[in-house]
This record gives structure tokens, C-alpha cells and sequence, in this order.
């Protein structure tokens, strides 16, 4: 890790975010000895720190533990030259070049920009949701699932997070049972598959949450669920709320500087990464709200560095 002190002022190719898109981004622009620096920001790593046991990346039969995975690419990128700062940018000016990036008091310069700042958990918006956040209500299965050994649990949404946390959970809890405001899943058929084989978990269709309940004291003791169908409202027990929803870009930074679709995510142009500021590109969840793999992460990784690279050879100074 690098002191943010010990940076110097001006960047060929500034990061920000270190999951795989931004590790990736970071290995092959370090490859190309432009000296990249990543900023690690609050979720060092991404996403796939988050997780257990990762079956999906290719060169991995066995697997592989997310923490384990994203270790390897940092280490993979600092064997490299690229450095690595554990803070969080908090502003940007892509008004002229070089970019101005200001991390706390602290102002450096960029020739090129990467943003891979991922996407962040959403939420229901509930009140008492956000009250009992680590009272039992939680957004990831795999760092909470071990603290509800023998409990009845719940699982809010349908996609593939919601149902593959829930088949998590039934290591863990006595009965799962997902709550799905409509009634079919839109979680991948071999998810499903799996979900419905399993005896610990159940469905409950067409509900919407409308309270969690219990309190900082009691922890989390049921939710009030309103049918989406026929308005009745009932209370179902349960000792610990899941939120799986989906999730935010994470663009807030940006609003104003570039384009972006109605929910958040960034605009790139056709087959490059490149956004509408010549010279600030977007790889990984950020910008793409449809494939948000790991692998397809790091494969626009790789695009916005080769894309970074061939900006900085054609407005070399
Ligand atoms: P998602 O596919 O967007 O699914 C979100 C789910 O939450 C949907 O079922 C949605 O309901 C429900 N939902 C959204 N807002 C809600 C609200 N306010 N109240 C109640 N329910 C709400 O998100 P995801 O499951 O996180 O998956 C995101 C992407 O990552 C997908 O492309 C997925 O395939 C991928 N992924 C893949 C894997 C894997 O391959 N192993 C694992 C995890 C995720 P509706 O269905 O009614 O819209």
C-alpha cells in the first residue's frame, strides 16, 4: 500500500475502485510502465469481497474464495509498478485536462481517468429497514448468514443475488424463505433449479415488505408483508431480514460531468470504454447494468487500459 503523501502530483493513470475491473485496468496499464494509482476507495477489493466461495472464474476448477481472488489481482498489479491507496476520492473536475482529482485535502492531477467505483447494495428505503441495518437486517449473505445458525430468515427479491444468498443461508438458518414481490423469479434457470430442490427454502409470491420488525433491543423478529395481489397484510416471523434487490452504481461523483442513464450507470461509447470526456473511461459494474460478472469486470478492465493507453500515445505532450 502506498501513502497517499508519497504520491506524486501529477498521473499518467489514475484508478478508481479496485474490484476486478479496476485491478484488471491497473495490471495491464502497469504493463504498459504508465504507473497507474488506484484508489482503493471503502470497498477495497469490490463486491467479491464479499463473498465465499467464487465458481465462476475461469482457471479456477476448484474455485476460488472471492477475498483470495481479489488479493491475487492486487498483488498481480503491484508486482507491476501500480500503486495502491487506501482512501476515497471525494471529488473530480474533468473540466480540462489534466483532470483534477481531490481526495480529502489533497489535489493530483490525471492524464487519463478509470472509473470502476462498482455498485452498491440497494435498499428497500424502509424506515425500520434502516434502523435495524446490523440488527438483523443485512445486505450480504455471506459476511452476516454465520451469525443465524438455527434461524428463520428472510430473503428479499427474486434475481440471482436473492435466491443464490438464500441457498447460502440454508447452511446457516432452520428455514429460508424468499419474499418476491411478483410471482416468477428472474434469478437463471440453474439458480432456480437449485433453489427449488432445496427443503429448507421457501417462497412466499407477490409480497412486498412493508415493515421489518423488532427493534435495536430484540433484533429483528418478523416483517409485515403486504400481498401485491390482493392488498391483504400479514405478519411473518423471522429473526433476520435479507436485502437483495439489486444494486446502485456508484456515480455520485460524477452527476453534472457525464453521461449517464437514468438510474446511474455511465454511458460508453460503442465498443470502447471510453465516456463522453475524451479521456475518462468506465469499466465494470459502473457501466453495465446487464452482465456485472467478475470476469466480464475484468474483461473492461482490460479495455479501458488498452483504451487509456492508446489516449495517452495519440495526446502525448
Ligand atoms: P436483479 O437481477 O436486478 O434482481 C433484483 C431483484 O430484486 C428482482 O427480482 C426485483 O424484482 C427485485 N427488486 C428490485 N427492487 C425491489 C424493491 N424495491 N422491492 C422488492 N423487490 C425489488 O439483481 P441481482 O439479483 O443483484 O443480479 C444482478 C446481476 O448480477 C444479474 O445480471 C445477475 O444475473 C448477476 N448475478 C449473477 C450471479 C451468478 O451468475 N452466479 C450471481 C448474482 C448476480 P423484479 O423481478 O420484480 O424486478
Amino acid at each position: 500500500m502506498t501513502n497517499i503523501s508519497e504520491l506524486k502530483q501529477r498521473h499518467k493513470v489514475v484508478i478508481m475502485g479496485s474490484g476486478p475491473a479496476g485491478l484488471t485496468a491497473a495490471l495491464y496499464t502497469a504493463r504498459a510502465n504508465l504507473e497507474p494509482v488506484v484508489f482503493e476507495g471503502l470497498e477495497a477489493g469490490g463486491q467479491l469481497t464479499l463473498t465465499t466461495d467464487v465458481e465462476n472464474f475461469p482457471g479456477f476448477p476448484d474455485g476460488v474464495m472471492g477475498p483470495d481472488l481479489m488479493n491475487a489481482m492486487r498483488q498481480q498489479a503491484l508486482r507491476f509498478g501500480a500503486k495502491s491507496v487506501m482512501a476515497e476520492i471525494t471529488a473530480v473536475d474533468f473540466s480540462k485536462r489534466p483532470f483534477k482529482i481531490t481526495i480529502g485535502d489533497t489535489v493530483l492531477e490525471a492524464d487519463t481517468f478509470i472509473i470502476s467505483s462498482g455498485a452498491s447494495a440497494r435498499m428497500l428505503g424502509l424506515e425500520s429497514e434502516k434502523s435495524l441495518l446490523g440488527y438483523g437486517v443485512s445486505t450480504c449473505a455471506t459476511c452476516d448468514g454465520f451469525f443465524f445458525k438455527d434461524k428463520e430468515l428472510l430473503v428479499i427479491g427474486g434475481g440471482d443475488s436473492a435466491v443464490e444468498e438464500a441457498v447460502f443461508l440454508t447452511k446457516f438458518a432452520s428455514k429460508v424463505s424468499i419474499v418476491h414481490r411478483r410471482d416468477q423469479l428472474r434469478a437463471s434457470k440453474i439458480v432456480q433449479d437449485r433453489a427449488f430442490k432445496n427443503e429448507k427454502l421457501g417462497f412466499i409470491w407477490d409480497s412486498e415488505v412493508e415493515e421489518i420488525l423488532g427493534s435495536k433491543e430484540t433484533g429483528v423478529t418478523g416483517a409485515k408483508l403486504k400481498n401485491t395481489k390482493t392488498g391483504e397484510v400479514t405478519v411473518k416471523e423471522a429473526d433476520g431480514v435479507f436485502v437483495a434487490i439489486g444494486h446502485n452504481p456508484n456515480t455520485e461523483l460524477f452527476k453534472g460531468q457525464l453521461e449517464m442513464d437514468e438510474v446511474g450507470y455511465l454511458i460508453t461509447k460503442s465498443g470502447s470504454t471510453e465516456t463522453n470526456v475524451p479521456g475518462v473511461f468506465a469499466a465494470g459494474d459502473v457501466q453495465d447494468n446487464i452482465y456485472r460478472q467478475a470476469i466480464t469486470a475484468a474483461g473492461t478492465g482490460c479495455m479501458s487500459a488498452i483504451d487509456a493507453e492508446r489516449f495517452l500515445e495519440e495526446h502525448a505532450e
